[in-house]
This record gives C-alpha cells, structure tokens and sequence, in this order.
C-alpha cells in the first residue's frame, strides 16, 4: 500500500530560532507514523533539517532558468544538493503575487522532474469559480496544462484559494469530488496512479476527516505546520 503523504509547507511564515526549536520538539516528541512526511521550510533553512529523524524535505519553490545570472533564484540542481526529494511548484499565493502562468508552472516542473525530484503541483479554484459552478472545469485546465511537459507522474495538490490560511476548510464532500475529478482528468496520462492532497487550513480537528476518503492521499498543511506537536498531530492521525 501507498502511504500517505503529509507536507508542511512553513512559507515565509519562521524564523530560525523557530526551525531549531521545531527541530528539537519534533525529535523528541516523534512516533511511529504511517503516513511519509516532508517539511518545505524557507530554501535558507534546508540545511538546519538535514537529517531530521522521520522526514523528507520538499522545496517551496524552483526556477524555470537554467542556472546562472538569475539574482534570488533556486535551481532545481541547488534543491537536489541540499537533498530535497520534492517541490512544491504553483502554490496560489505564487500563481497570484507572482503572476505564474499554468506555462510558467509547468516549466518549473519539467526542471524538477529532470533531477528526479517530484514535482507537488498545486492547483485549486477560485471562490469566484466555485460560486459560477466552474470549480471542476478550472481545476482540469490547470492540471492539464501544469502537467503538459512531464513524462512520469507527479503529486498533484488541491487547494481551494479560498480556503488556503482563511479557517475556511472545504468539506470532505468537496474535496473528494475535485480529488475524484483531478484522478479522471489525467486518467492514463502516466500510467499509474497520481496522488492527490488536499490543502486549505487543515488543523487537527479535521485533518483525519480529509484522508479517510478515498480520492485523498494526503495533505499540504500551512500554518497547522509551524507547530511541531500539533503537526505532528496531525500526521499521527492520518492512516496509511
Ligand atoms: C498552503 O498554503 O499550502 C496551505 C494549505 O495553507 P493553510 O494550511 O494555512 O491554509
């Protein structure tokens, strides 16, 4: 069986007396868990988890140039050297402050892929989208051309926008119907099955209520993340 996977995504959200202190708590505290788990910190931290006992480590970020002259940029190959088994590339909060296109995603992708990193590629709708009845329609554009360049299967991650840092959870009922779709929309395309998280404030209370349905084979978490017990929570209550 496939574990699941859980990932926190820590943004620009922490500091690094905090990392050390998530560090510290979550090897102390740590537990079997079923679930595979990675940590997006901030790209200057990746070094301070190197080796952290019972995690993988995800980037939050890639560029779509090839290295050199490109100032602030990470490259797929710096996320390789720093051991990075993932990516997380179109998070809404870059696809809206950033601009990035489907196209531009999908490119970022293509880069990870290339150093046999996976790609975690986010995805989600509008409020606007949902209340016109187009959530599903959107979400399908966005997988199809975000995956457009890959050969093998990524994680897709879906995020409603509107529930992303608002408190505002979709319903289990709504996720597993887009996890559902997102699965029919790729259909063969990579000769296996694609896993799909849900993200959108995920907490304690209902993290358990999201990975008990089918269609969902893990979560993205944000500020639940930053926390290490209550991430930790959150990834001993998710099954394999
Ligand atoms: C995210 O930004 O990926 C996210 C899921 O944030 P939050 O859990 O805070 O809604």
């Amino acid at each position: 069986m496939i574990p699941k996977l859980v990932i926190a995504n820590w943004k620009m959200a922490i500091d690094r007396d905090s990392v050390r202190h998530f560090r510290n708590e979550w090897e102390a505290n740590q537990a079997f868990c079923e679930a595979k788990i990675l940590v997006a910190p901030p790209a200057i931290f990746l070094s301070d988890l190197d080796g952290m006992a019972g995690v993988a480590l995800c980037g939050q970020d890639v560029s779509a140039n090839e290295p050199g002259a490109h100032t602030g940029e990470l490259s797929a190959q710096m996320l390789n050297d720093f051991g990075c088994s993932h990516g997380l590339v179109g998070h809404s909060e870059r696809r809206s402050s950033w601009s990035e296109s489907d196209a531009l995603v999908a490119k970022k992708a293509l880069k990870l892929e290339l150093l046999q990193i996976c790609p975690v590629i986010c995805v989600g709708e509008s409020k606007a989208d949902r209340e016109s009845g187009r959530a599903e329609e959107v979400v399908a554009a966005q997988v199809l051309a975000s995956c457009a360049l890959l050969k093998s299967a990524p994680v897709i991650a879906y995020e409603p926008v509107w529930a992303i840092g608002s408190g505002e959870a979709a319903t289990p009922e709504i996720a597993e119907a887009m996890h559902a779709a997102i699965k029919a929309t790729l259909g063969e395309r990579f000769g296996k099955p694609v896993p799909v998280l849900y993200g959108g404030s995920v907490n304690e209370r209902n993290a358990s209520q999201f990975t008990s349905c089918d269609s969902i084979d893990g979560l993205l978490v944000g500020g639940a993340s930053l926390n290490a017990r209550t991430f930790l929570n959150i990834c001993q209550s998710v099954g394999s």
